[in-house]
């Protein structure tokens, strides 16, 4: 494994589990250092970023920010800046899901999904970015979704919060474009988390189907490989985003879904 990414620091949020903590260990393994973030057992947190640490000889960090409490994020930014210099590589992954009819949706979920599937990713972007200008170089690299380019039936709001981030995506990369940043957005299909584990018996019954119906059926349905994407795929494209190689992508809505937005 090249030590590519030596010297440069990455932030990812909710990178306590699934795709971020396959992102977080691919950068680390590259020789960045990283700053963890996201829920879980403090035990547990803490056991992974010593791993982490430990096994690639990288300063590992933790912030317990929660990406809905737009303080929080400014705290933790703030605090990256103030160790490492900048946040070299953004990731902003951390995200939630509920799914049931727009008319029965909890206003609560709406407004949850909205703060950490979109607003986070704002927050985050405005307090990382002058560091990244001042450094001539960064990569905000989203976490967005196939649903950032199609919908699905019963996910309203995550569906407009992945829209919203494919906007803001292409935005941010325009205006900065000429100061070697780039904004990209990774577009994954069903990846086997515990994000898509949890949503499969809400799906069940808001569909009426059994379990097993709904992987068949509905998540893999689209998905022409019948195969799952692998964190480890979504983590490689991320380290290639974050490469000198990929100065000239900017602005891109990146899937890797197996063929779903293809139909
Ligand atoms: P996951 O549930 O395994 O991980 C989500 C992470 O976000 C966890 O670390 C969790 O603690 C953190 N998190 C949740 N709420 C938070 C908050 N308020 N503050 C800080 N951290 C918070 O899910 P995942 O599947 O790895 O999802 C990661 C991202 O990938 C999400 O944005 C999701 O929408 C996106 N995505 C996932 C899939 C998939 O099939 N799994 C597909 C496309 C896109």
């Amino acid at each position: 494994m090249t030590r590519a990414l030596e010297g440069k620091t990455a932030l990812v949020t909710g990178s306590t589990s699934g795709i971020g903590q396959g992102v977080v260990e691919a950068f680390a393994a590259r020789g960045a250092n990283v700053v963890l973030n996201g829920f879980g057992r403090a035990d547990d947190i803490e056991a992974l970023r010593a791993r982490i640490a430990t096994e690639h000889g990288v300063a590992a960090r933790y912030d317990t920010a929660d990406m809905s409490q737009p303080d929080a994020i400014e705290a933790m930014v703030a605090k990256a800046i103030a160790e490492f210099g900048a946040v070299d590589i953004l990731v902003n992954n951390a995200g939630i899901q509920h799914v049931a009819p727009i008319d029965e949706f909890p206003v609560e979920k709406w407004d949850a999904i909205i703060a950490i599937n979109l607003a986070s990713s704002f927050h985050t972007i405005r307090h990382a970015l002058p560091a990244m200008k001042r450094r001539k170089w960064g990569r905000i690299i989203n976490v967005a979704s196939a649903h950032a380019l199609v919908a699905s039936p019963y996910k309203s709001a995550y569906v407009a919060a992945k829209h919203g981030v494919a906007g803001l995506t292409k935005t941010v990369a325009l205006e900065v474009a000429e100061l070697g940043i780039t904004v990209n957005a990774i577009c994954p299909g069903y990846v086997l988390t515990p994000l898509v584990k949890n949503q499969i018996p809400d799906t069940a019954r808001a569909r009426g189907i059994t379990e097993e119906q709904v992987v068949r059926d509905v998540l893999l349905a689209a998905q022409s490989t019948k195969q799952f994407v692998t964190v480890e795929q979504v983590a490689s494209l991320a380290c290639f985003l974050a490469s000198d190689d990929a100065a000239s992508i900017t602005g891109a809505l990146l899937p890797i879904d197996g063929g779903w937005t293809a139909h």
